[in-house]
């Protein structure tokens, strides 16, 4: 029976009004933050279900409250294809994203005061690997790891030499703007040298790993963490994979250690953005995206920017804008008004101050879901490269503008609305 209720636009005009602006918003400019992406029109008809309606604490056919029956198996199908899109042994998909999935580890393997080691955040690491204004670095001691000064690549020499000083419990690879590859056995080895538990936070490149265009941690590392709304184009969502050893510590951690009830909407998104990424078009896009990356590091290099590390292997590119004579932010915000949406970034061993930093990051899921190729990533080379040398020029902003529109709507974006 079709609702006979009345539409989120008769009463709440203000924020249909809003939802609308986003969709002509997301359609007229080209996403390039490298945690983002589109999530089709099947993730969102999942994430807006009735099954958030529901409480169901606890994993399938063992809750806490009745009416089980359609979430049961919602969970269950999630878990299971994820499995089996990774080749994992166990899955949890109830964090509520990759934040509380990372706490959710280290509750279940540490105690306060316990140490950590991950990459450091101004080399490219997350939060919560143990920074300092994270309560994975208030509650917990870090060694952090950074990168060498020459290159800007991870020195698995220094790794080792602090994993033997520090001795941590649990040691992270992974990071938000590391442009190359993770060596996943040689972090193995060193968390092998010194007992500790070796867990990658795939959440960046998650939809790399699926598709076979990044080396795949599982089975080498003992746990395994992800967004699910980055480059696996699911719901914003996050989920933890683990050897078998380490399942029960892992669901006990989430719950009912960190959180309640799980969202079950998310749950069947994650579940159907995992059925998308089963299919044989998905590696394709993976290798797309990685592909993009490497047309669009190297149309900039040609055009004067300098990229952290040269280049890239993965999604992602970061550019150190000093020898162009502009700042990242002010860069940034030239490059929104012309419809080209990244963000400023530290670079490694950067003089200014992470609110205004030298650096942008960029990446390619995004263009890519939208069927972008090769073409396209050096034309938004040249824009980026006009914006930037004359950014202060609002003439030379709308006349590029205008061309991404003209591009965008060649390239429909997937779940988005265009009246
Ligand atoms: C995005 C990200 C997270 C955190 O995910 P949220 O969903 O923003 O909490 C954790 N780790 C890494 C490496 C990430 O890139």
């Amino acid at each position: 029976m079709p609702w006979t209720e009345p539409s989120l636009a008769a009463v709440d005009p203000e924020i249909a009004h809003l939802i609308r602006d986003a969709n002509a918003l997301e359609a007229r400019t080209i996403r390039l933050i490298p945690s983002e992406n589109y999530a089709s029109r099947a993730v969102q008809e999942a994430t807006g279900s009735v099954l958030g309606n529901k409480y169901s604490e606890g994993y399938p056919h063992k809750r806490y409250y009745e009416g089980q029956q359609i979430v049961d198996p919602v969970e269950e199908l999630a878990r299971n294809r994820m499995m089996k899109l990774f080749g994992a042994e166990h899955c949890n998909v109830q964090p509520y994203s990759g934040s509380p999935a990372n706490l959710a580890v280290y509750f279940a393997f540490l105690k306060p005061g316990d140490t950590v080691m991950g990459l450091a955040l101004p080399a490219g690491g997350h939060l919560t690997h143990g920074w300092g204004v994270s309560i994975t670095g208030s509650y917990f001691k870090s060694a952090a790891y950074g990168v060498r000064r020459e290159d800007q690549r991870i020195d698995l020499d220094e790794v080792r030499k602090l994993a033997k000083e520090h001795q941590p419990k649990l040691i992270f690879c992974g990071g938000t703007a590391y442009a190359r590859t993770w060596d996943f056995p040689a972090f193995r080895s060193i968390a092998d040298e010194v007992g500790a538990i070796l867990v990658a936070d795939i959440a960046h490149i998650a939809g790399l790993v699926a598709g076979g265009a990044h080396p795949s941690p599982i089975g080498i590392a003992d746990v395994v963490t992800t967004t699910t709304h980055k480059t696996l184009r699911g719901p914003r969502g996050g989920m933890i994979m683990a050897k078998k050893v380490h399942a029960a510590a892992i669901d006990k951690a989430v719950f009912p250690g960190l959180q309640g009830g799980p969202h079950n909407h998310t749950t069947a998104a994650i579940a159907v953005a995992a059925h998308e990424a089963l299919q044989p078009s998905f590696k394709t896009y993976a290798h797309a995206i990685v592909e993009n990356a490497k047309a669009l590091a190297a149309a900039l290099s040609e055009r004067g920017f300098s990229l952290v590390t040269g280049g890239t292997d993965n999604h992602l590119i970061l550019a150190d804008l000093t020898p162009l004579n502009v700042s990242g932010k002010i860069a940034a915000r030239a490059l929104d008004r012309a419809g080209l949406v990244l963000n400023y970034n530290s670079v490694p061993f950067d003089p200014r101050k992470p609110f205004d930093p030298s650096g942008i990051r960029l990446g390619t899921p995004g263009a890519t879901s939208r069927g972008m190729g090769t073409t396209e990533m050096v034309q938004i080379a040249e824009w980026m490269k006009r914006v930037v040398t004359k950014h202060d020029d609002e003439a030379n902003l709308e006349a590029v503008r205008r061309e991404v529109e003209a591009v965008c709507a060649k390239y429909p974006a997937p779940g988005v609305l265009v009246e």
